[in-house]
């Protein structure tokens, strides 16, 4: 009977050494998977770098000095889509060739469309054609107050998809607001430097409204919130006269515009007061900056902006 129960132990301890060389042989388990998360501007990449940092798969579709309003997706970033688990756009119609393809997209199981300008209270948006089907102004980043409420859309969504990192996810955002209240007191500070009658802030298209609101600037520019539509010589003059009944100093170029538009308001300008107009610098309206330039972070791209602002409209 011992005998017996020896060879059964015996037999027993043979198997398990089986089993366990088996698994010694098998290959070392990944180590679990990234969530996928795709987003369409540089900014919206910022806010998830800083809710999420390595815990997701990072792809960025629209880079410096890309016009997300005229930005047609290749078949390469139609696979990008069709790879990531989160996408995250502006929405409001600032990726106007890409609102179809995100639509379809939402309908997808297990994929998680969000358009972040849809999370935003209407109330706090600035309109933009109602009567075209376009209820509001997509530039929201350029309010800090507005963005802060999308990175906190940003991270309830991560946190949802992925709740395994929600803590990390909602104790990033709450450090990263903090840095957000910094710079919106930093942004009307410098604002304030401005005497009132100087803050006329004229730009090549119209991406400035919520700037404009927030620190107190009058905004005009040559084209409309979109750039979908090309400026006219009509447009041109127009703003011609604004800017010399403003008695306005400098003019500013933006990343994504081919500076043409603007240069021929300057020279309108000049030809109608012989006096010289100056280009205020570049800012950074619908993208930011290249890796390194410490305009590639949304809060570096906001101090360039204000401080370009201030150098050129505050002397
Ligand atoms: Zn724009």
């Amino acid at each position: 009977m011992i005998h017996r129960l020896r060879w059964m132990i015996m037999l027993v301890g043979i198997t398990l050494m089986g089993a366990a060389c088996g698994a010694a042989r098998a290959p070392v388990p990944a180590a679990p998977e990234r969530l996928r998360v795709l987003v369409t501007t540089q900014q919206i990449g910022d806010a998830v770098q800083n809710v999420a940092g390595e815990q997701v798969e990072l792809v960025m579709l629209l880079g410096p000095g890309i016009d997300p309003h005229t930005y047609i997706p290749t078949e390469s970033d139609l696979r990008k889509f069709e790879q990531a688990d989160v996408i995250f756009a502006n929405g409001l119609h600032l990726e106007a060739q890409m609102d179809r393809v995100l639509a379809q997209l939402a309908t997808r199981e297990g994929k998680t469309v969000v358009q972040l300008g849809d999370q935003l209270d209407s109330t706090n948006l600035l309109s933009w054609e109602p009567e075209a089907g376009l209820p509001y102004d997509p530039h929201v980043w350029n309010d800090v107050r507005l963005w802060k409420e999308v990175v906190a859309a940003i991270a309830t969504t991560l946190a949802e998809v992925d709740p395994s990192n929600a803590a990390t996810y909602q104790a990033n955002a709450t450090t990263y607001a903090a840095e957000l209240d910094a710079l919106h007191a930093y942004l009307l500070a410098q604002a304030d430097t401005i005497p009132a009658e100087q803050r006329i802030l004229v730009t090549a298209h119209d991406a400035f409204g919520y700037f404009g609101r927030a620190y107190g600037f009058e905004v005009e520019a040559v084209q409309g919130l979109s750039t979908e539509a090309e400026a006219s010589a009509a447009d041109i003059q127009e703003l011609a006269q604004i800017i010399i009944a403003g008695n306005v100093p400098a003019i500013f170029i933006e990343t994504t515009i081919s500076p043409r538009t603007i240069e021929a308001v300057q020279a309108a300008v000049q030809d109608a007061t012989g006096k010289p107009l100056l280009l205020g610098g570049e800012l950074y309206s619908d993208a930011m900056g290249a890796p390194g330039s410490g305009t590639d972070t949304y809060i570096g791209m906001m101090r360039h902006n204000i401080d370009t602002i201030v150098a050129a409209l505050g002397a």
